[in-house]
Formats: structure tokens, sequence, C-alpha cells
């Protein structure tokens, strides 16, 4: 209720005990008496209602946050893209780890969908979050069981080169903690530091797994990895948006959260620039033909 409803009731329950008071006593002071309660009722309402309009400002308890506090930081402007320009495919890599659930809510609020690039040792340990990476619209690719080098290059490798019977468990390893996490069997995967042969390629096409490549032609990294702000992020992915373009983002790593707020800034951009966004990656648009022994260009860890 509010201060004036309070104040009614209070009004309303003095007279009463006045009425029931002067039946019996007939006291000559009542009047007066009755005359001072109800103005005392009416300070103390003003009161209340002048603290209510500054109790914004104070700390609310939980359950009871006033409106003002209630509203959320300002929201990025979901896409609403009409497409004209095309479509990209936003991918991230190295989960399912600390900050995916964050990555998949933000995803949510701006209308996004993309591909997650799982690591099967993660998955295992968290089929919840791979089963929330598909429940809100996503696809689940393969990322590897432990991120080794397959080729045993790329920046910060330290393990060797590994046999092909190694790569077929990596992957099929992989594959198997997505499925049993309730997600399809990935179609797509992706090689840690870009790192692979012709072998290793042939090895995941025979599991059904198609290479996408964490940068190249029409595949941007976004090097959110390297310690850049929201802000760089976007202005490195922003002027390379045409449609086809596959972006290379990381929910895995402790950098994700300059990356889930750069999301809001690209959203904008594609906005502006009639592009939206799929998850159907095209023939055409995995990083093209994979050299013999591709020295792993990837710079993430
Ligand atoms: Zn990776």
């Amino acid at each position: 209720m509010s201060a004036l409803q309070w104040c009614w009731v209070a009004v309303t329950v003095t007279t009463i005990i006045f009425l029931m008071v002067a039946a019996i006593s007939a006291l000559p002071k009542m009047k007066a008496a009755y005359t001072a309660c109800i103005a005392v009722i009416f300070l103390a309402a003003s009161g209340i209602t002048a603290f209510g309009s500054i109790s914004p400002l104070l700390p609310a308890a939980a359950g009871s946050v006033p409106a003002a506090l209630a509203l959320a930081p300002a929201p990025g402007v979901p896409l609403h893209s009409d497409a004209s320009a095309g479509r990209v495919v936003l991918t991230f890599d190295d989960g399912p780890d600390f900050y995916t659930a964050q990555v998949i809510a933000e995803l949510d609020e701006l209308h996004l969908h993309g591909v997650f690039f799982d690591i099967g040792s993660k998955a295992a340990a968290h089929p919840e979050l791979v089963h929330a990476e598909i429940a809100s619209g996503n696809v689940v690719g393969n990322h590897t069981w432990d991120h080794k080098s397959f080729t045993g290059k790329g920046v910060g490798v330290t393990n060797k080169p590994l046999t092909q019977a190694q790569v077929r468990a990596e992957l099929s390893g992989t594959d198997a903690a997505i499925v049993s996490a309730g997600a399809p069997k990935p179609v797509l995967w992706r090689p840690p530091y870009g790192a692979v042969n012709a072998a290793d390629e042939q090895t995941a096409t025979s599991l059904g797994l198609r290479i996408v490549l964490d940068s190249g032609t029409n595949i941007i990294d976004s090097n959110d990895w390297a310690g850049l702000t929201a802000a760089q992020i976007a202005a490195r992915v922003d002027p390379r948006l045409r449609d086809g373009t596959i972006i290379a983002f990381h929910d895995g790593l402790r950098t994700a959260p300059q990356m889930i707020a750069a999301l809001p800034l690209i959203v904008a951009y594609m906005n502006a620039h009639h592009l939206g966004v799929t998850t159907t990656v095209r023939p055409d648009a995995t990083g093209g033909v994979v050299p013999d022994d591709n020295t792993g260009t990837g710079g993430h860890a």
C-alpha cells in the first residue's frame, strides 16, 4: 500500500478508537486529542512519502527492487537486419568453460546464433553447457579432445606430431562426448592452432567432419585471445564482414568478457550494413585447400 493508503487506514482506526472511548468516558479534551492524532498521522504520512521519493537511491532488499533499479544496464540493440547484404558465421572456440553460459545469454539477448567448437574433455566435464548451446539454437562443432597441435606446430606448442591413430581418437572421442551431452554428431571441426596436414584432414573426413580453419581468406581471427578491448575487437572484425565471412571468437578463454562486450558493437555494425547471421557454413567457406604441412598459424593457446 502507498503511504496515503496507510494514512487513511490509520485515520479510520483512530476514529473508531475515539468513538469507542468517547462513548464510555465523554472526556471534554477528547476532541483536541483526536485532532492531534489525525495531525500526527498526516505528518507521518507526508514524511514517508518524501522518503519514498529518495528510496530508489538506497540499497534495496532482494525481491523489493524499486522500478528505477530493476532496469538492466542499457542492452545492445538485437540483430534486426534484413540480411540483404548477406550472412556471416560466428564461431566460438575452446569451451565449454567458465564464460560459456554468459556467451549463450548474450547471443540470446542479441538474437544471434553461432557455431561452438567444443573441446571434447571440457564437453565431457560440462555436458549441461553443451546442451545449453544446442538449446539456444547454436551448432556444436569438434575442436579435438585436449587441444593438442596435430602437426606439433603452432605458437607455444610443445607436443610432438600426432599419429593418425591419435588424431582419430582426438576427433572421435570428442564427437562421442558431444553426442552423449545430447547434441547432434558434429559435422564441422576446427584444428587447434590451424595446425593440420592432408593426412589429418583425410582422417577427419572419414569421420564425417568438414574442416573450418580459424583464419584464412574468408575466415577472421578476431584476436580476442590477445587481450584486445571490446572496441578493438569490433574495430578489427567490422570492416572484414561480408557475405560468407566466418569469425573466430573464443568462449573458452579468460579473455571472453571483452569478446562478449564486443558483440553488441559488432551487431550494431551488422544492422547498419544489412548483414545477418547463419550457422550454415558454405562448402566454399571453410578455409579452402589445406596445405600438406600447415605450420600452424593460430595464435591462441
Ligand atoms: Zn582453440
